[in-house]
């Protein structure tokens, strides 16, 4: 394994790493070995309070921040990405040791990161208002302004992709920033705060603060002085996320909550490639993605031989060392998600799903388990309606366009979703009916900087990425000028 160096592990406040206000700290694992890998600090109400503070005479009429032209500001965000970029290796490294994936994806989430920072760097100063045909004698204009400090609270399984894609529209729009990333996953985050202050961010645009959801992202939530929060995690804490909003300040809320992706494969595509579509889609990062094609379905046609090779494909992927050139799957990223995976891999048995490869825990050392692969899966089962967030492929049998439709958005989720044919008519009619936020046809997770990506139902509100996410970072403020007449 390679030797990593870990250079910070306090609360980044006001560009400084400062120890926490109790003094507390957490311990963080490495998922392949079980081992701690430092003590972190741990935030709470009171260095909440702190990093708001900082945030918001980071944002306060006058400072270097909103003084500052908004093409500047794109220079910011731009250093910020090359910085990554020169990083890239050394903090996939710590990335991979903190969670668990394997380093060579851990670069290229690095290095997509560095873009989706590229993409909002060039909006700064194309972010304007409109001249606007008002009925009287008035002139009226609107100006865009940033919304003020927003809250970011972050999951686990893509630790810096998070964090930038929350990073990018909100600096781009000229907000200030207090970051809480994941309990599991606390310290690539340091990093992207140490390469800020680098980068030359003024001190409070950007803070990070490492602690737990009920303490910490609840305090968050809850401030008063927060004027958006932006979460990705589980629907279950979304739902908690709206209601410290309601209970608080009414603050605008973004949600990237869970999914239950169907991904629909017609008897006439090209089979070889769309066993491996349907393949990465669910197993890439060990299934740990919102976005995960969970539930596979495949046209009665071709169904038997598409589970065969499947079958064939999981049994083929490399599960191991993530430091490990060539490894494909490392670890679950903990124990509580592992159980949870082997309890709903149990269940699948226990409710007359045919295991066709995988099922078990491997080695006794670290979260690892066997890709996994089900068929003769029904719409009621539970692996068919839970989000397992592992690497366990289920296999539904249908026969109809319009049956496939039905049961594919019979579910409260609606992330994404994918079609394989080459009939563009079938492509056509699921991709307009199909109730998910993301639509991908002939590949799947083609995500980019440029595309907006998150919910319908109950996997979000708003959006990530493209220009979506950045209108959610600004007020529209209308001014309406009186004028002695018409022209
Ligand atoms: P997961 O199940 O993927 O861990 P969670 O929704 O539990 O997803 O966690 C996602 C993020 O939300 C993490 O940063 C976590 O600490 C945070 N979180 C968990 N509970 C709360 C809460 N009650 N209030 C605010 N943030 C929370």
């Amino acid at each position: 394994m390679a030797s990593v160096n870990i250079r910070f592990t306090k609360l980044f406040v006001n560009n400084e790493f400062v120890d926490s206000f109790s003094g507390k700290t957490f311990p963080t694992h490495n998922p392949a070995t079980e081992q701690k890998i430092a003590d972190v600090s741990e935030a709470d109400k009171a260095d909440v309070d702190l990093a708001v503070k900082a945030a918001k005479a980071a944002f306060a009429r006058g400072s270097e921040w909103r003084n500052m032209d908004a093409s500047a500001r794109a220079k910011l965000i731009n250093k910020l990405a090359d910085l990554i970029d020169r990083d890239a290796k050394s903090l996939a490294a710590l990335e991979s040791l903190d969670n668990g994936k394997p380093l060579e994806d851990a670069v290229l989430e690095m290095l997509g990161s560095a873009d989706v920072l590229r993409y909002y760097a060039g909006f700064c100063d194309k972010i304007h208002g409109n001249t606007i045909p008002s009925d009287g004698n008035q002139f009226a204009i609107t100006r865009k302004e940033p919304i003020g400090v927003v809250g970011q609270i972050i999951p686990w399984n893509y630790p810096v992709p998070m964090a930038i894609w929350k990073w990018g529209p909100a600096l781009a729009a000229g907000c200030t920033i207090v970051l809480k990333p994941a309990e599991q996953t606390p310290l690539t985050a340091l990093e992207l705060a140490a390469l800020s202050k680098e980068a030359g961010f003024p001190k409070g645009v950007i803070n990070v603060l490492n602690g737990f959801g009920p303490t910490c992202g609840a305090a968050l939530a809850m401030h008063n002085d927060v004027r958006k929060i932006c979460f990705t995690g589980s629907t279950e804490i979304g739902h908690k996320i709206l209601e410290y909003s309601a209970k608080s300040n009414l603050k605008s809320v973004n949600l990237e909550l869970g999914g239950k992706s169907p991904l629909v494969i017609f008897d006439d595509a090209d089979l070889d490639e769309a066993v491996k579509i349907a393949h990465n889609a669910i197993f890439s990062n060990h299934g740990q993605n919102c976005c995960a094609g969970s539930r596979t379905f495949v046209q009665a046609g071709i169904y038997d031989e598409f589970v065969k090779r499947a079958a064939e494909m999981a049994r083929d992927r490399k599960v191991g060392d993530p430091f490990k050139s060539g490894t494909q799957q490392g670890p679950q990223v903990d124990k509580p998600s592992l159980d949870k995976i082997l309890r709903l891999v149990e269940s699948g048995i226990k409710e007359g799903a045919k295991l066709e490869a995988g099922g078990k825990k491997i080695g006794n050392v670290g979260y690892f388990v066997e890709p996994t692969v089900f068929s003769n899966v029904k719409d009621d089962m539970s692996i068919a309606q839970e989000e397992i967030f592992g690497p366990v492929q289920s296999i539904l049998k249908f026969n109809t366009l319009e049956e496939v439709i039905e049961r594919a958005n019979n579910t409260q989720y609606g992330l994404a979703s994918g079609v394989i044919t080459n009939n563009i008519n079938n492509a056509m009619v699921f991709a307009q009916a199909v109730e998910a936020g993301s639509v991908w046809v002939n590949c799947y997770d083609a995500i980019t900087p440029q595309t907006p990506f998150g919910g319908f139902k109950m996997s979000g509100l708003g959006r990530d990425l493209g220009k979506d996410s950045l209108s959610g970072y600004l007020e529209t403020k209308t001014i309406s000028i009186k004028l002695p007449c018409k022209n």
